[in-house]
């Protein structure tokens, strides 16, 4: 499986490598063969977390008058909204890897 690097990066990295040791014609054929390698068709991949919302909700009045309250509990996706009951590695929706720190709201 191929492996994805920035070619800049790789430049620079040889530039500061071969600088001093090489010839122009050297450093000109490091640069052909960078700039002449296949680029790999990837996504920059997009950081995010879930935020836990939990609460009660009015559902209705019992028979006393009282009002009910039903707990829930679901996750949003801080990068695009998305509600999940889950809270997978990555947004379903937007792709957002979930790796950033979770944080916890609490909403009525
Ligand atoms: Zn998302």
């Amino acid at each position: 499986m191929p492996e994805c690097i920035n070619k800049e990066e790789l430049r620079s990295k040889l530039m500061e490598i071969v600088e001093n040791m090489c010839t122009d014609f050297v450093i000109s054929a490091i640069n052909k063969c960078i700039d002449n390698l296949p680029v790999a068709d990837v996504a920059p991949v997009k950081h995010g977390m879930w935020i836990e919302v939990e609460g009660d909700k009015l559902v209705g009045i019992d028979s006393n008058g009282k009002d009910m309250y039903r707990y829930y509990r679901y996750n949003i996706c801080a990068k695009c909204g998305r509600r999940s009951a889950i809270k997978s590695n990555f947004c379903p929706n937007c792709g957002a890897k979930m790796d950033l720190e979770e944080e916890k709201n609490k909403r009525d």
